[in-house]
């Protein structure tokens, strides 16, 4: 009941769990935690171009990627949406959140899926919005959520394929 059926990352549900009690206890142990969005860039491009079978391959692979490059146990990658991750990183401040979405865009262009030609990119890449609760700043999860996804806007308004902290 908390595994994706289509990728095997986190679903929905268990990530609403886990960043509601991640900040609680991140908060009450005095550590700060961060929250990463990553939406796939031109995603129903490829989808048009390629197929839906296709397009669920492709996002499975960046999904099995994404998990495979988080190095501690705490830290959970779920499917947020269609094409969209949301990555918790307890104990994480900004700036090493910072650096593992960048670690995690690199890794997904270094899959080297071709895009399809009216996606205006050559191979599959993802934006990333990056969000930090600090210590002692308490945040409503969804402000949390807020946050990052305000920064995944800016990433895509700013050309995609990139991280904005
Ligand atoms: P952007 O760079 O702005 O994110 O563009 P986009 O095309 O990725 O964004 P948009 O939200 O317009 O389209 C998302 C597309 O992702 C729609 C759909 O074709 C595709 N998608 C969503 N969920 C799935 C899924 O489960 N499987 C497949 N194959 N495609 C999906
Ligand atoms: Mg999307
Ligand atoms: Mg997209």
């Amino acid at each position: 009941a908390h595994v994706d059926g289509l990728t095997g990352v986190a679903n929905r549900r268990r990530f609403d769990e886990a960043l509601v009690l991640e900040t609680r206890r991140c908060l009450h142990a005095n550590m700060p935690i961060s929250l990463l969005l990553v939406d796939i860039d031109h995603f129903k491009n490829y989808n048009d171009h390629f197929g839906h079978g296709m397009g669920d391959i492709a996002l499975t692979r960046v999904a099995t990627t994404l998990s495979q490059k988080l190095a501690r146990a705490a830290d959970l990658v779920a499917r947020y949406g269609g094409e969209e991750f949301a990555v918790i990183l307890p104990e994480t401040d900004h700036e090493g959140a910072t650096s593992i979405a960048e670690k995690l865009r690199e890794s997904v262009a270094a899959l080297n899926i071709p895009h399809a030609p009216g996606s205006g990119a050559s191979s599959v890449s993802i934006s990333v919005g990056v969000a930090t609760q600090d210590p002692g700043q308490a945040m409503h999860p969804s402000e949390l959520v807020e946050a990052a996804d305000r920064r995944l806007y800016e990433a895509k308004a700013t050309g995609r394929n990139r991280v904005v902290a």
